[in-house]
């Protein structure tokens, strides 16, 4: 009998690991089983918020955000893999630091500037970060964003609403795109970093999810901040936020896949273990179907991940093509992955308190944030037609 780790662990992407890697995702399993799985879910959107804030304690005391300042996708995607396993909720609190450092990292502010000194405290997990672009008339649209930031003397005054923002209401700091020139569409958006007890940034309401993660909205009412919170130059926000989701999405599809190994290991001790018809479901061809699936799924899901975060590692500018295919195949095929373990848990997979129904709940978000699968689909297309897709964009 095969050891589902072959389809799990390591090995099936080993060709796109170092050996750094293989020593980091035991030592991940280590403190992941001691520290994260043992953790009950947070019942209410409030244990949620003050849940994340310990998450961020316990993974920058443990070094695991350093390698989103490392810029080491792979052990980025290794890490997401391992705590989307354990815990939706403290996979997401990584995803967030990433989120919200990677446009600073970008940008490459040196010392003695306010992104380096932020920078400092996100990856030490001493700052709580958020990622501000959504807003209620700008999802996937993220040109019509209609936050507004005008020059007055040293600083940039900023007026409008953010939506669906992730840490809204715990975040120390929030890494915003707001509009400095409307003329100049995507070319007048710009990125500034905002402490979260700025004069005018308000936390105007929380916005619950089935699946405990703290998400919420934000305003802006002449909320003043120094030109020194400016990051990288004006008018170059939409590159930067789009090459932060270039890197990241390959995480993304990495917390798919860290969903859908943990559902196949559950439905795979489920159906060893349950006998019906006075046999193990395990024997059932139509449950083997199920599993066959399954793994194809995972194992494909995985390849693609890795390999869009192999090819950034390696030196790639863009991964643009690579990161959209992982991120849209392995989170729909974690969807799929985690429904089939539902089904084959039977009336136990429904149950609030069944690991795999909480995956059920956290799997869906992932179709959606950081670009839906639709989006992900018109950027493959986009790339391999170039301007013969005719749509003038
Ligand atoms: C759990 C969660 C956390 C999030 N965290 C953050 C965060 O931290 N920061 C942040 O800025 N945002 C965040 N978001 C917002 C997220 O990025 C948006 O929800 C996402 O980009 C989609 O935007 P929308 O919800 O407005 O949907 P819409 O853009 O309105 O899309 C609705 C549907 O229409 C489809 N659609 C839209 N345009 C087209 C088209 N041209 N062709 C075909 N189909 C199309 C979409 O694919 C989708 O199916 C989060 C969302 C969720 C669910």
């Amino acid at each position: 009998m095969v050891d589902a780790r072959q389809v799990t662990g390591s090995e099936v992407v080993r060709a796109f690991l170092e050996v750094r890697h293989v020593e980091l995702e035991s030592r991940l399993r280590g403190f992941a089983a001691a520290e994260i799985a043992s953790r009950p879910e947070p019942q209410d959107d409030d244990a949620a918020r003050r849940e994340a804030r310990e998450f961020v304690g316990l993974l920058g005391a443990g070094g695991w955000l350093e390698p989103i300042g490392a810029q080491d996708l792979r052990a980025c995607c290794l890490i997401r893999e391992c705590l989307a396993s354990v815990s939706p909720l403290a996979d997401a609190v990584f995803a967030l630091q990433a989120l919200s450092a990677t446009p600073l990292l970008i940008s490459a502010s040196g010392p003695g500037t306010p992104a380096w000194e932020w920078l400092t405290r996100l990856l030490a997990g001493e700052a709580i970060g958020a990622f501000a672009m959504t807003e209620p008339e700008a999802g996937s649209d993220v040109a019509a964003l209609r936050t507004r930031a005008r020059q007055e003397g040293d600083a940039w005054m900023l007026n409008g609403r953010k939506s669906l923002i992730s840490n809204a209401g715990i975040a120390d700091v929030y890494t915003v795109f707001a509009s400095t020139d409307p003329e100049a569409g995507t070319r007048g958006i710009s990125c500034f970093l905002v402490p979260a007890d700025t004069p005018g940034l308000r936390f105007t309401g929380a916005q619950v999810m089935s699946e405990p993660h703290p998400l919420g909205e934000i305003a802006f009412e002449e909320c003043a901040v120094p030109a020194d919170h400016l990051i990288g130059v004006p008018g170059q926000g939409f590159k930067l936020g789009m090459m932060t989701l270039d890197r990241l999405r390959a995480t993304v599809a990495a917390a798919a896949c860290g969903m859908a190994a943990r559902a196949l290991d559950e439905a795979l001790a489920h159906a060893i273990g349950r006998e019906q018809f006075g046999r193990r479901l395990a024997e059932f061809q139509l449950i083997q179907e199920k599993i066959g699936r399954m793994a194809i799924d995972l194992a494909a899901a995985r390849l693609l991940t890795y390999r869009a975060a192999w090819a950034r590692d390696e030196g790639a500018d863009r991964v643009t093509l690579e990161a959209s295919m992982a991120k849209a195949f392995a989170t729909e095929a974690a969807q799929r992955i985690v429904d089939e373990a539902v089904q084959i848990l039977g009336g136990r997979g429904v149950l609030a308190e069944h690991p795999v129904d909480r995956l059920y709940r956290a799997v869906r978000a992932l179709r959606i944030y950081e670009g839906t699968t639709e989006m992900q689909h018109l950027i493959i297309a986009r790339q391999l037609l170039g301007p013969q897709r005719g749509d003038g964009g």
